[in-house]
């Protein structure tokens, strides 16, 4: 068995924040292969990953990939180059009394750090998307939305690329010079896929802007 497989068999069976009493849904949900040139690393499942057992089928995902699209992204790169995955893997439930889904506490992306650490060891991307304000902090640190998008970051040989979170609860979009801030983090996603694709067919090409 592969070694992404086995990966995924363990995070399926792990039930650590269950264990800890906090009200995950369990099974975990994994998706992808390996290696893989992307990463698209995100909060945790929502409960339409939870219903479909498969991870970024929701209404901000589906505005996501819409933005990945414009970026020249296809349906076949989500489906191969692409290692689909977020801090935590179980749906974390909704907030008590409403119909949004809970943030995982830092608690429990605590327990599930170390499948991301082997995750990323494993599938080794070249770059990777970070998809929300928990996402980009856990990788960069504490620090302002407003400051990042529009930058790429790299560490450990990995270009990270903050990108906002879609989801209608935001509201960090609604201004106009955050959405131009966006456009050009999708401008630099672009560049990014050009340059990675190309230096995966000529590995010795020279890397470019
Ligand atoms: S969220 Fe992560 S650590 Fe918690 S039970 Fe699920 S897989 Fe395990």
């Amino acid at each position: 068995m592969l070694e992404i497989e086995l990966l995924h068999q363990e995070i399926r069976l792990c039930r650590a924040c269950t264990e800890a009493g906090f009200s995950v849904e369990p099974p975990p949900l994994v998706s992808g292969h390996a290696p893989a040139t992307f990463m698209l690393i995100g909060q945790a499942p929502s409960r339409s990953d939870q219903l479909n057992q498969h991870m970024y089928t929701g209404p901000a995902a589906q505005k996501l990939f819409v933005w990945l699209r414009s970026a020249g992204f296809t349906d076949d790169d989500f489906g191969g180059i692409f290692y689909l995955t977020a801090l935590t893997k179980c749906f974390p439930g909704r907030l008590p009394g409403k119909s949004t889904d809970r943030a995982p506490s830092s608690r429990e992306m605590a327990l599930c750090s170390h499948w991301l650490t082997s995750q990323l060891a494993i599938v080794r991307p070249k770059a990777v998307l970070l998809f929300g304000k928990m996402a980009v902090d856990r990788f960069l640190g504490p620090g302002s939305m407003t400051d990042r998008i529009g930058q790429t970051f790299h560490q450990g040989g990995i270009e990270y690329i903050p990108l906002p979170h879609s989801s209608g609860a935001s509201t960090w979009l609604n201004y106009p010079e955050n959405r131009a801030r966006l456009a050009l983090a999708l401008e630099i996603v672009r560049q990014v896929r050009l340059r990675v694709l190309a230096e995966a067919v000529s590995p010795t090409a020279p890397a470019s802007g």
